[in-house]
């Protein structure tokens, strides 16, 4: 398979690469091996989709036009402070305790959508007939204390997760980083 793939692509060296043909080449042939994830696979801001939306049918109101251009760069700017407040804690965090003794800890808290650690694992429990099989998962939720450590935590599937799951497991990372 692999010497076709050679000879298929070696009649066109005036093509540039890309990434895109890449990533189509190894679906195609070597998705058994590796899953190559896209870039991102998180959400767009809602926002900024919004304002988007809403410029791109303001072509031809240049007044509406910049108004709205106003208000999308007050959302970035706005996002914008809100993210360097962000690296300044993470860098007091990261620096460690103070000349007085007092110390910042900055921890980033995030949950996985638990059906991601569904077993077993096979491309065959996607299909239909499999809908109503059962598959045990896990909760999962990471702590990242900048300067200190990283945390996994687990927990049974039909443990709630709410903000309670959430507010006990912050004391523990913030006990573990004041030891430190
Ligand atoms: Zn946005």
């Amino acid at each position: 398979m692999e010497s076709s793939i050679i000879h298929d692509h070696s009649y066109l060296p005036h093509q540039t690469f890309e990434s895109s043909n890449f990533l189509q080449a190894w679906e195609e042939h070597y998705h058994d091996l590796l899953l190559i994830r896209p870039p991102t696979q998180h959400s767009t801001c809602g926002v900024c989709a919004r304002r988007k939306l809403i410029l791109k049918r303001l072509a031809k109101d240049p007044e509406a036009r910049r108004d709205q251009m106003l208000r999308y760069k007050q959302h970035l700017s706005r996002q914008y402070r809100d993210r360097a407040c962000y690296w300044q804690a993470r860098g007091m965090s990261r620096l460690g305790p103070a000349a007085g003794g007092k110390r910042t800890l900055c921890i980033m808290l995030d949950s996985i959508d638990h059906s991601k650690f569904a077993v077993p694992r096979a491309r065959c429990l996607g299909s239909k007939d499999f809908a109503n099989f059962i598959r045990p998962t896990m909760h999962c939720t990471a702590a990242l204390v900048h300067g200190v450590a990283t945390f996994v935590i687990l927990g049974e599937p039909f443990t709630m997760q709410n903000s309670s799951w959430t507010v006990h497991s912050g004391p523990h990372h913030a006990c573990a980083g004041s030891t430190q």
